[in-house]
C-alpha cells in the first residue's frame, strides 16, 4: 500500500523539510506489523513527490501481533498488506508525525502556509460508497478524483471491485493534509480496525480539532472512525457537539446479540406465515441447516411432508438431533425426512412439492454457481412457490461487529443490496415463468432497509 505526497510550487524540494525526511535519502522504518519505507519519486524545483510504502506482514497479523483477528484462514489469507488501512495511519502517524505536529524549524513560515498539495491514496477500500468521497473530502477543500476497476477481468459479472485509487488535491497545510488522511482512511475502509479503544476519541478530537467540529459529514466519519461503537460514538458525539446527541441506528454489542436473536425468530415467522398463506403441504426446505425451519413446521398439521436438505453431513446430524428423529414416531418418520444432497445438481429428490424454502442459503453459494442453482430450482423442480432469504448488505453499517470484510458470516460468499436482490430475483423470475414479490423481514432503518429481505416466487400458470 501506497501514499504519496506532492507537492507543486516553489523550491517544491523543501516538501523533505517538511516532513523531515531528507529526498536524496531513502529509509526504512520498522513497524509492529511490518515495514515502512520513504522515498521520493520525483525531486525538482517545481515538483517533488514523497512515498510512503508500507509492507504489511500478514504472519506477525497472524500471530497475535497487534491487529490479529479471530480464527480461520482469514488471518493469513487477507487483503490488509494490499490495501490502505488503518495500518496506514498509524504509518502516517509513526513516520510522519513531526510533520503532523506542524513543527518545522527553519522552514515554519512554509509549514505554516496553505501549498498547492496532492496525495494520493493506492488501494484505498470503500465498498459501494464512493459518493462519500466526495460529501467527505470536498468540504476540506480538495478536488477529488478517483479510480475504480473491475473485481476479475475474467468474471465481469462480480461487478466493480471495492477499492479505489484516490487522488485529492488542494491548497491545504501539510499537517492538515496529513491529519485528514489518518482519519479518513479507516472511516473507508470498514474492516475492523483493531485498536478502537477509548483513547481513539481523544485521538480523533484532537486530530479533528481544526476541521471535524463542523465538518457536514461529522457523525458518519465519527461514527465510522470509532468502528460504531455506540459508547464511544456518543461520548465523541458529546464532546464535538456539546450535546447529547447519539447516533441512533448503531447497536452495542448485547443489544447486536438480541437482535440477531429476535430477527431469526421473525425471519422463520415470516416464512412460516408465508407457506401457510399460500396453503402449501409438502414443504421442502433447501439448505435446510440445522432445522430450526423444519422444527417449527412440524407443528403445524397443515405439513404433511416436510424435507430437509443440506449438504453439509454435519448440519443434517445436527438437525436429526433437533428434530430427535432418532426416537421419533412411525408416523413423524413418514412425515419428515432429511437427506444429504446439492442445490447445484438437478436431482429428482426435489419434485413435488408445493413449496421450497431457501433461507439465508444463496449468499453461501459462488455466484457463478448461481445459474445452476436456479436452473436446479425453477427449471427442473419447479414447485409452484419458492420462499427465499438473504441478508441485505445495506444494513450491515448498524452492526458494530461484523466479521471479516463486512459479511454477516465469513461463509458468505456476497451479500446483496435490495437493488441487487430484486435485480437478480425479477430476471430470474422472468426467465423461469414465476412472479415475484419481495418484503422485509426485521425491524427496518429508514436509509438501509430491513436487516433480511425476501423473496417470495410463485409458479405463473
Ligand atoms: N436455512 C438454514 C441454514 C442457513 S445456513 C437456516 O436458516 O437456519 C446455509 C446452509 O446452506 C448451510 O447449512 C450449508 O451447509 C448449506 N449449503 C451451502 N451450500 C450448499 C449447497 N451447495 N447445497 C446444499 N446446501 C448448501
Amino acid at each position: 500500500m501506497l501514499l504519496t505526497i506532492t507537492y507543486t510550487g516553489e523550491n517544491a524540494s523543501d516538501l523533505g523539510y517538511l516532513l523531515f525526511k531528507n529526498p536524496n535519502r531513502p529509509q526504512t522504518f520498522e513497524l509492529n506489523h511490518g515495514k515502512a519505507y520513504v522515498f521520493y519519486p520525483e525531486i525538482s524545483a517545481e515538483r517533488t513527490t514523497a512515498a510512503l510504502l508500507l509492507d504489511i506482514n500478514p504472519i506477525d497479523l497472524a500471530r497475535g501481533k497487534e491487529g490479529a483477528t479471530s480464527g480461520g484462514l482469514f488471518e493469513y489469507v487477507n487483503d490488509r498488506p494490499y490495501v490502505s488501512s488503518s495500518f496506514m495511519s498509524t504509518a502516517i502517524s509513526r513516520v510522519y508525525g513531526t510533520a503532523m505536529t506542524g513543527r518545522a524549524d527553519a522552514h515554519q513560515a512554509l509549514s505554516d502556509s496553505p501549498l498547492e498539495l496532492s496525495a494520493t491514496i493506492t488501494m484505498m477500500p470503500c465498498r459501494g460508497e464512493q459518493g462519500k468521497l466526495n460529501s467527505v473530502f470536498e468540504p476540506l477543500g480538495y478536488d477529488v478524483k478517483y479510480e475504480t476497476f473491475v473485481s476479475d477481468e475474467n468474471f465481469p459479472q462480480w461487478g466493480e471491485s471495492k477499492y479505489v485509487n484516490l487522488t485529492i488535491s488542494g491548497k491545504v497545510r501539510l499537517r492538515d493534509l496529513l491529519k485528514h488522511i489518518y482519519v479518513l482512511i479507516p472511516v473507508f475502509d470498514r474492516h475492523k480496525h483493531y485498536w478502537v479503544g477509548a483513547d481513539e476519541v481523544d485521538k480523533l478530537l484532537r486530530i479533528g480539532e481544526d476541521w471535524l467540529p463542523n465538518h457536514p459529514e461529522r457523525t458518519y466519519i465519527t461514527g465510522r472512525y470509532l468502528n460504531r461503537r455506540k459508547s464511544l460514538v456518543s461520548i465523541a458525539f458529546e464532546r464535538l457537539t456539546e450535546t447529547d446527541t447519539t447516533s441512533s441506528d448503531i447497536l452495542s454489542e448485547t443489544e447486536e446479540k438480541e437482535a440477531v436473536k429476535n430477527l431469526n425468530t421473525q425471519r422463520l415467522n415470516s416464512v412460516i406465515a408465508t407457506l401457510k398463506n399460500c396453503g402449501a403441504k409438502k414443504i421442502i426446505d433447501l439448505g435446510c441447516g440445522e432445522g430450526r425451519l423444519i422444527k417449527q413446521l412440524v407443528k403445524d398439521r397443515q405439513f404433511t411432508q416436510i424435507t430437509g436438505v443440506d449438504v453439509s453431513h454435519v448440519a443434517l446430524k445436527r438437525a436429526n438431533e433437533r428434530l430427535k428423529l432418532e426416537r421419533a414416531s412411525e408416523s413423524m418418520l413418514e412425515r419428515v425426512n432429511l437427506f444429504q444432497g446439492s442445490l447445484t445438481y438437478k436431482d429428482a429428490r426435489f419434485n413435488g412439492f408445493d413449496a421450497a424454502c431457501v433461507i439465508e442459503v444463496i449468499e453461501h453459494l459462488d455466484i457463478p454457481r448461481l445459474v445452476a442453482f436456479e436452473r436446479m430450482l425453477f427449471e427442473f423442480a419447479k414447485p409452484p412457490v419458492v420462499v427465499l432469504t438473504t441478508p441485505n448488505r445495506e444494513y450491515n453499517t448498524n452492526y458494530a461487529n461484523l466479521h471479516e470484510d463486512d459479511v454477516r458470516h465469513s461463509d458468505h460468499r456476497f451479500e446483496w443490496t435490495r437493488a441487487e436482490f430484486q435485480n437478480w430475483a425479477n430476471k430470474t423470475a422472468d426467465k423461469f415463468g414465476y412472479k415475484v414479490k419481495f418484503s422485509d423481514i426485521g425491524e427496518a432503518s429508514e436509509i438501509h432497509g430491513a436487516p433480511t429481505q425476501m423473496g417470495v416466487f410463485t409458479l405463473c400458470v
